[in-house]
């Protein structure tokens, strides 16, 4: 029995080790097998992978220059694609550029000198007509005007917008609020802005008319050929600036005849995105030197970065905290750096927005008629009117 006992034991011993043997044999072609296959796909890993990432991966330092022919490191709307310079600013800067916030609850914190504005009517081509001598622009938006209203001209053969309303001092917002509130018997209005709180104290802003055949008729305007401007009006920088379906955000009624200029690069995006200027104020916070810069490119095909920088906190003492805005360099030779073309304009709430040109496009708009101004010329003189026969209108 012992030695059967034994001798079946030893049987299943040796039985055991050729399984051992046969399971290290398998081991072994299984290792070699995958080590095989991520030989290969490891190599083809590798030969995806841009060059960029494993630089960065690597940990190298993104350089100050790039050359001229080389894969940039970073992405064009990125903080590390660009070196800087800086420019510094104030809390009293906040209500100065073409994007300031003004609404029923931000008053303009800025300052205009009607020596520095234009007078509409000296300044204007034969597309238009302007009510009087007394209505003044900011120069930025005069060409922008001249060059929209012509366009319109051009698209439509119609001359018969007239401009009735631009800058306003305080006192002369402070007149038309008080007879608003006459006409109306209410504490408050939904057309007139109170004193301080209107666009028109920035020279940003103006109200059109149509004037036809003796008379103005403001209701034509967002109808028929007129809705040419809402369809065109951010490719020359103007915005409509209290938009139907806006009104909660706005606080005005929508109003067709009233016009903002932000400039091209935001008057394209704001259109793109569907936002009024308080959204895309706030939209813009969003895009910080430390997040990535917001891309637009507009009709002529430039290429535009923006980005928010928020004032410095301080909140104890705002006027006397300085922020530094930073401006990127583009790279000329290997020793001279120099900002690209920018433009720094404050929120007139709590910060700035820095808009560059990253790229420059043709400069021709596409989609507007070649400008025929010697048609204009010879059309449009007798829509000047002299002395009007009634009141155009005025509302905010
Ligand atoms: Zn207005």
């Amino acid at each position: 029995m012992a030695n059967y006992g034994y001798g079946q034991r030893k049987r299943y011993k040796i039985k055991y080790k050729n399984l051992a043997l046969l399971l290290a044999i398998l081991l072994l072609i299984v290792i070699l097998i995958s080590r095989g296959c991520s030989a290969i796909f490891g190599k083809k890993d590798k030969e995806d992978k841009p060059d960029r990432d494993n630089a960065l991966q690597s940990g190298d330092i993104l350089p100050d220059t790039l050359p001229e022919n080389n894969l940039p490191l970073a992405e064009p709307n990125t903080q590390a694609y660009y070196a800087f310079t800086s420019e510094t600013k104030t809390a009293a800067d906040l209500g100065t550029g073409d994007l300031v916030l003004v609404n029923n609850n931000i008053a303009f914190k800025g300052s205009v000198s009607e020596s520095d504005l234009d007078v509409i009517r000296e300044k204007k081509n034969r597309a238009y007509s302007v009510k009087d001598y007394t209505v003044l622009v900011r120069p930025e938006a005069m060409n922008a005007l001249n060059d929209m209203l012509l366009a319109f001209y051009n698209a439509t053969g119609k001359d018969t917008i007239m401009v009735n309303a631009g800058y306003r001092t305080l006192e002369y917002q402070q007149d038309l609020y008080a007879d608003d509130l006459d006409s109306t018997g209410l504490d408050s209005s939904s057309l007139v802005a109170k004193p301080g709180f209107s666009e028109h104290h920035t020279g940003l802003a103006v109200d059109f008319t149509v004037y036809e055949n003796g008379k103005y008729d403001q209701s034509k305007l967002g109808t028929g050929d007129y809705t040419w401007i809402d369809e065109n009006a951010h490719k020359y920088g103007f915005v409509n600036r209290y938009p139907k379906g806006k009104e909660s955000i706005t606080m005005i009624d929508n109003e067709p005849w009233h016009f903002r200029y932000v400039g091209v690069p935001h008057a394209t995006a704001m259109k793109e995105y569907d936002l009024c200027l308080e959204q895309y104020i706030d939209f813009l916070r969003n895009y910080t030197i430390d997040t990535e810069f917001l891309s637009v490119t507009t009709e002529d095909g430039s290429q535009y970065m923006i980005y928010y920088v928020p004032m410095a906190g301080n909140a104890e003492n705002p006027e006397t905290t300085t922020t530094n805005v930073y401006i990127p360099l583009k790279v000329n030779t290997e020793t001279e750096k120099v900002p690209y073309p920018y433009e720094i304009s404050g929120n007139n709430v709590d910060g700035w927005i820095v808009t560059f040109l990253y790229k420059e496009g043709t400069g021709v708009i596409n989609a507007v008629p070649p400008t025929d101004d010697a048609a204009v010329t010879t059309s449009a003189d007798d829509a000047e009117p002299e002395s009007p026969e009634t009141e155009a209108p005025e509302a905010e």
